[in-house]
């Protein structure tokens, strides 16, 4: 498989790079790890005129605390994160979710931002944003917009991103009090990508019932999504196990389950609804 002809530009800044993508925004597509971008532009679903390689920015790269929240720039790779004592310690989910990554070499190219601008039905980070309510800060021409995660994907390989856009950072408040998190997926024998993942985010008032919850999950529909129902069944109640069952039965409300050869739209849900179990029975265990 050969993408067709296109021309490519290292940009070494992050004003470099809004400046190469202005000069044809609808033509143009940052590259980060490639490894969506390049399969897809072999098969020839994408035929971009101008790859911007944004991989060398060094000022895209970090995971730092500031104030409340948690900062993670865009082309900070997977496994950057799976490695990251500060995130294992602050906000576990992520590094979990990042272990969970297709294998060793996806991990060591790909990178947060590259999966949350792809939108992939099947990939993990989305859930995990979701999940953790996170905001996504978002660069262009005409300046600089913050966007939450629950609005960034709007459908099949498509966000909020406008022709253009460079998504810059991740933001995630820190999670406080007795918290307890994970990433729970099954994974696709072939790739890894996500059957079904569920990202949960639990947090308990002090006599033990759920405070909040955040529950993002990926793999099922056309795109991640927030299971509402799961979140409300969860708040303000003690966690016996009728709780936790009645609430994870919730988790495909609403939604239009994706059927392929693999997996049917029935069966996704069946996976869904016991992986949701299982998240919230294993953050309940870690917020003790
Ligand atoms: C064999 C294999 C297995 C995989 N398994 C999994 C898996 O289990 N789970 C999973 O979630 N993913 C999986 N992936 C996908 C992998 O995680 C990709 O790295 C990721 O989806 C895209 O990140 P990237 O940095 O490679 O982005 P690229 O491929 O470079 O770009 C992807 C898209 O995002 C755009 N883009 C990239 N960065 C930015 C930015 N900062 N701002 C705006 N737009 C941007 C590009 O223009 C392009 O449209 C797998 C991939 C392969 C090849």
């Amino acid at each position: 498989m050969i993408p067709a002809q296109f021309d490519y530009q290292v940009a070494n800044t992050l004003e470099e790079a809004i400046t190469i993508l202005a000069k044809d925004p609808d033509g143009s597509k940052v590259l980060a790890g490639g490894h969506s971008l390049i399969p897809a532009m072999k098969l020839r679903l994408a035929q971009p005129q101008l790859l911007v390689d944004i991989a060398r920015i060094k000022s895209l790269s970090y995971i730092r605390e500031e104030g409340d929240r948690v900062l993670i720039g865009a082309t900070t790779t997977h496994y950057e994160i799976q490695s990251s004592d500060l995130l294992k310690r602050i906000c576990p989910l992520l590094p979990e979710c990042a272990a969970s990554i297709g294998d060793v070499q996806v991990r060591n190219k790909g990178t947060i931002g590259g999966s949350l601008a792809h939108s992939d039905p099947a990939g993990d980070w989305p859930a995990a944003a979701i999940s953790l309510g996170a905001d996504l800060v978002v660069v262009g021409n005409e300046g600089e917009r913050v966007i939450r995660a629950d609005d960034f994907f709007v459908d099949l390989l498509t966000t909020a991103l406008q022709p253009g856009e460079i998504l810059r950072e991740i933001r995630i408040v820190k999670p406080q009090g007795r918290f307890g998190q994970t990433y729970q997926k099954v994974s696709h024998p072939a790739s890894g990508f996500a059957v079904v993942g569920v990202a949960m985010s639990l947090v308990l008032a002090a006599d033990g019932s759920c405070e909040s919850a955040g529950v993002g999950i990926t793999g099922v529909a056309t795109k991640a999504y927030r299971a509402h129902a799961v979140e409300t069944s969860l708040a303000g109640n003690r966690l016996d196990e009728q709780t936790i069952g009645s609430a994870a039965s919730h988790v495909c409300d609403g939604v239009d389950p994706n059927s392929d050869l693999y997996a049917s739209g029935e069966y996704r849900c069946h996976l869904a609804q016991v992986h949701t179990r299982r998240a919230i029975q294993t953050a309940l265990g870690r917020a003790k």
